[in-house]
């Protein structure tokens, strides 16, 4: 009974310092203290939102491809719908500077980071002696660059029917303002002068009964081969490839994406310039289209 009351002693004795272990909080569990707000910490009204508070919108970057043809010297000669004149194009360009649109060229998408409103890309087919002649000195005068995309089998070394020839090429090709593309070598429908053929092959289409093998070879020799000879005479090997007519389909077009970097068709539309780069759309210029329609 003594050891009884004793040991019941020792633990009433020693209750203070049981309790206390048990209870002594851990350092490391301890809540932190609430803060308290110091004044240089509250934030200040200013015009400019706090970084991690910014909400930022969604923007969908959107680009415009503008393509024209055929430059001519005086309204009264414009004939067909792809031909614009001087004057025309003069009024576009001056529309497009006063209005603070900025033209880049193809291959500048590839290294393209941001895209700012009122981008766009000019493209001229063919590759007409009338480019050189009229649109040329019109890019300097605007401030603008533009991508002509060459028949590759009709631009020679001396003037012939109406084309650029490689000395043209070359030269506005060095002055930057001016890259030049592939619009084939010889599948701008050569036999029937170039014009597009109602109901039958053209541009990259297929032939009647050719098979898959001989269909990939002629088209990639062929675009291939401009690629060459684009970079032989003007010394920079182009990346981009605008297709005959905008005509193509899904099996020859995957072959044609692998020889360029950017592909462009000819129907209307915009696109963002971060997404695939092939089969891109460009807006056709005739000389009743007014830009304020199409870049909005
Ligand atoms: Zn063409």
């Amino acid at each position: 009974m003594k050891k009884l009351f004793f040991f019941v002693a020792f633990i009433f004795a020693m209750m203070p310092a049981i309790l206390f272990t048990a209870c002594d909080p851990d350092d490391s569990i301890m809540p932190e203290p609430e803060p308290t707000p110091e004044t240089d910490t509250i934030p200040q009204q200013t015009d400019t939102l706090p970084q991690q508070d910014t909400a930022k919108p969604v923007v969908v970057p959107k680009m415009y491809n503008l393509t024209y043809h055929k430059v001519v010297a005086a309204d009264s000669l414009v004939k067909y719908t792809t031909q614009v004149s001087v004057q025309k194009l003069e009024s576009d360009f001056k529309w497009l500077a006063d209005n603070g649109y900025t033209a880049i060229l193809p291959r500048d998408l590839l290294t393209i980071d941001t895209v700012q409103p009122k981008t766009v890309i000019i493209t001229f087919d063919d590759g007409y002696y009338d480019n050189y002649l009229y649109m040329y000195p019109l890019l300097e005068k605007y401030g603008l660059k533009a991508e002509i995309n060459v028949i590759v089998e009709w631009i020679t070394e001396e003037r012939k029917n109406g084309w650029l020839t490689w000395d043209e090429c070359r030269e506005m090709s060095q002055s930057g303002l001016v890259e030049i593309g592939s619009h084939s070598c010889l599948l701008h429908n050569p036999s029937n002068g170039g014009s597009y053929i109602l109901g039958g092959v053209n541009g990259v289409g297929r032939e009647t009964g050719e098979s898959d093998e001989d269909y990939i070879a002629r088209i990639t020799n062929d675009l291939q081969k401009s690629k060459d000879v684009i970079k032989e005479r003007v010394g920079i090997e182009p990346i981009a490839f605008a297709y005959p007519y905008g005509e193509g389909n899904a099996f020859i077009n995957k072959y044609i994406s692998e020889l360029f970097a950017v592909t462009f068709l000819t129907h209307n539309g915009s696109y963002n310039p971060k997404n695939d780069l092939h089969l891109l759309p460009r807006n056709t210029i005739t000389m009743s289209t007014q830009l304020e329609n199409i870049l909005k």
